[in-house]
């Protein structure tokens, strides 16, 4: 989908992307074991402080800025011509769009703030864990050489990252601008899909589908399917159409996005199509497929998942 929006989108980010590298780069010190060995920490606490009041941000504008306006708004238009196939007339009015917009702003801000303190945390973390070490090394009946500091210090790093470092609670480290480069990516198709859950709940839609295009990652079992948006929509679809029983399979798409699959998950292209099945003709709703069992057998993946969701609702 490389519209306008699209163009307006990337060429913003990559503009605050450079502010970010030239941001990191200033702290690269942080990452030096013998400054932060021989630093005082409270000064190595001030740089951390001086750090997150840099990056904040522009963490902040990459997430929440004027280009989310311009997504949000598409985003809408968007639901608008997929829902309109079914309903005679989807009414989305200026508060809606503004209140939509405040409310995505508002999650992808969440997100931001608690990555860079998570970083913040992490690398201040870091720094006293290698200063107590160091300093008991020194103190213990043999005299610390070179060699056991850098040890202690890539121990840490093992642990920590680096000061650039995005840590997921699985242990898995990224850069935070490979992270940007991502959420990038995919904030336009995020957007879109708190646009659809939100729009469809609104104007009576209660069953969405899994866009499709052939991925060849864990998604694949879900392109195509459908999904109730809560477990209350289904309760009441199921009690109201009695005959379409091909619905009793379908998950919620909370239960999709806490499985172990890559589905609606950091950097998943997939999207969510507003797909009422009850106004459906009596051909297409033979098409329907059932859903499969719930994927998660895979616990790396899962912890990953619900770090990201942490994240999310922090
Ligand atoms: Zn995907």
């Amino acid at each position: 989908m490389a519209n306008k929006t699209d163009i307006a989108v990337r060429s913003r980010l990559l503009k605050l992307t450079r502010r970010l590298g030239v941001i990191i780069a200033r702290y690269k010190r942080l990452d030096d074991p013998a400054y932060v060995e021989k630093t005082l920490q409270n000064v190595l606490n001030k740089q951390l402080k001086k750090y997150r009041a840099q990056l904040m941000p522009v963490v902040q504008e990459m997430f929440t800025g004027k280009h989310v306006d311009l997504i949000t708004a598409d985003a809408l238009a968007e639901f608008v011509q997929s829902a309109d196939k079914y309903l005679d007339s989807v009414k989305i009015n200026k508060s809606t769009d503004k209140m939509l917009t405040n409310s995505i702003k508002k999650e992808f801000g969440t997100t931001a703030k608690s990555l860079v303190n998570g970083m913040i945390v992490n690398q201040s973390a870091k720094q006293r864990q290698f200063k107590a070490l160091v300093i008991s090394s020194e103190t213990g009946a043999e005299e610390v050489v070179a060699g056991q500091v850098g040890d202690i210090w890539e121990t840490l790093t093992d642990k920590y990252g680096q000061h650039d470092t995005v840590l997921f609670q699985s242990g898995k480290k990224i850069p935070l601008e490979t992270y940007v480069d991502g959420k990038a990516i995919t904030m336009t198709q995020e957007a879109a899909n708190m646009v659809v859950m939100s729009e469809s709940a609104r104007n009576g839609i209660s069953i969405v589908q899994f866009s499709s295009h052939r991925s060849g990652d864990s998604c694949s079992i879900h392109e195509g399917k459908f999904a109730f948006l809560t477990k209350a929509a289904k309760t009441q679809f199921i009690k109201d159409n009695p005959d379409i029983t091909v619905a009793k399979s379908f998950h919620t798409v909370e239960q999709v996005r806490g499985d172990s699959t890559h589905m609606l998950k950091f950097n998943c292209r997939h999207r969510l199509i507003p797909a009422p099945i009850e106004l459906f003709t009596p051909g297409q709703l033979d098409k329907v497929p059932e859903s499969p069992g719930l994927v998660d057998s895979n616990r790396e993946a899962r912890l990953e998942n619900e770090a990201i969701q942490k994240e999310r609702a922090a």
